[in-house]
């Protein structure tokens, strides 16, 4: 890995079976469902982590570094995430947006516009990500007419939003049509600005153990994070806590969170390692915790610094908040109506997800208190959800005061 090139990370969200985990798929050579339940069910349900490098080879953009026998030039690394479209796994698909630099939105054009479309598109919004490029997918299923259509639908359902001027491509992600163009846009996107000097924040989005079952305990890796560093720079080494770290069960059912403090013993981006890692792509950490604290995503959601570094876990937060007037993943829309105090809400802040009963609401200002305790940062951005019909519905967004 080249480590002067630009890094983006890029989510890949729309609605269910619209193509996005098979278009990923063409784009990094990569199929991200490989969990055993997702094989079984053929749909996404954890979030899936691929990347590439961008090439220019004369006038074509590729994932290739080289084309007709000639070196093509790397222009910048693209870390996808590849979010679920099921309308019930949406907390996913936020905690997935609370990671990415940019997104693609794919629309089948057999089916057009649908809930989590319309759902995914404002999570996007309110969670401040400016660039986005829409695919319209499965071109070959649909004719020249309708395909016309779709676009006209595409353009209508973008206009008056941030992203009215999108790029629209129209993709056979099955038959590998305009590929190139969508690389082509990827390469064209601002690389955000990040603080490489900041105190160090990163966010956990997977935690795993990869040790092979048998491993003899003298050659067992430390337990693996996953995620992203926004800001700041970590070094192989160093000392970090981990917040709110540890579940633990305290008599009586209570359940209190314990920091966690580990040593960094070896950093991974791409399928290299590094000593040093400034805010960029994904990136896994390999710590010395105890493996068995890190498997099956046992510390998704937390997050880490150097020591000290971290605010204190709270049960309760503070948001200024904004509420939708309708809801926008269901099929026939629903009226919004207005939060009450003692009502339970479900909030996605960064990678985290917890459940909270509204204490006050004064104004835009709600005051919650959680069941899961959380780190947050003054500024972060939180999805609301609430349960209708059975279902977590996004219903507004807010920010942390
Ligand atoms: P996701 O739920 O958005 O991740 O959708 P998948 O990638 O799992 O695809 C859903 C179905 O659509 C699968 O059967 C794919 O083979 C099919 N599919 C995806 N892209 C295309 C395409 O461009 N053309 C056609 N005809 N089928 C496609
Ligand atoms: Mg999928």
């Amino acid at each position: 890995m080249n480590k002067n090139l630009p890094e983006i990370n890029v989510g890949v969200v729309g609605h269910i079976d619209h193509g996005k985990t098979t278009l990923l798929g063409k784009l990094t050579g990569k199929f991200t469902d490989t969990h055993s339940e997702e094989l079984r069910r053929g749909i996404t349900i954890k979030l899936g982590y691929t990347e590439i490098t961008i090439y220019k080879c004369g006038s074509i953009f590729t994932n290739k570094d080289t084309f007709e026998g000639k070196t093509c030039t790397p222009l910048r690394y693209v870390s996808f995430i590849d979010a679920p479209g099921h309308e019930m796994l949406m907390a996913t698909m936020l905690s997935g947006a609370a990671i990415i630099d940019a997104a693609i939105l794919v629309v089948a054009a057999n089916e057009g516009i649908k809930p989590q479309t319309r759902e995914h598109f404002i999570a996007l919004q309110a969670k401040g990500i400016k660039n986005v490029i829409i695919v319209q997918n499965k071109i070959d299923l649909v004719s020249k007419e309708e395909s016309l259509k779709n676009y006209k639908d595409i353009k209508n359902f973008l206009k008056g939003t941030f992203a009215e001027n999108a790029p629209i491509i129209p993709v056979s992600a099955q038959q590998e049509i305009n590929l190139d163009k969508i690389f082509e846009e990827l390469a064209k996107i601002e690389i955000p600005h990040r603080d490489s000097k900041a105190d160090p924040i990163f966010m956990v989005a997977r935690s795993f153990d990869i040790n092979r079952p048998g491993t003899p305990v003298s050659e067992l890796h430390g337990g693996v994070l996953g995620g992203i560093l926004k800001k700041g720079t970590l070094h192989v080494g160093e000392e970090i806590e981990i917040k709110p770290g540890m579940n633990v069960k305290k008599p009586h059912g209570k359940t209190e969170y314990k920091t966690l403090t580990a040593k960094i013993l070896s950093m991974q981006k791409g399928n290299e390692s590094f000593e040093e890692v400034g805010p960029g792509i994904s990136l896994s950490i390999e710590t010395s915790l105890d493996p068995f604290l890190t498997k099956a995503d046992f510390l998704t959601g937390c997050m880490v610094s150097t020591k000290g570094k971290l605010p204190e876990i709270t049960h309760t937060i503070k948001l200024k908040s904004k509420f939708f007037g309708e809801t926008f993943g269901l099929k026939d829309q629903k009226k919004i109506e207005p939060i009450k105090t003692k009502e339970l809400l479900m909030l996605s802040i960064n990678t985290t997800i917890t459940v909270g009963v509204v204490e006050k609401i004064s104004g835009d200002e709600i005051e919650l208190s959680l069941n899961i305790p959380v780190v947050t940062l003054k500024g972060d951005k939180a999805g609301i959800a609430r349960n209708i019909d059975g279902h977590w519905r996004l219903i507004g967004f807010g920010e942390i005061l």
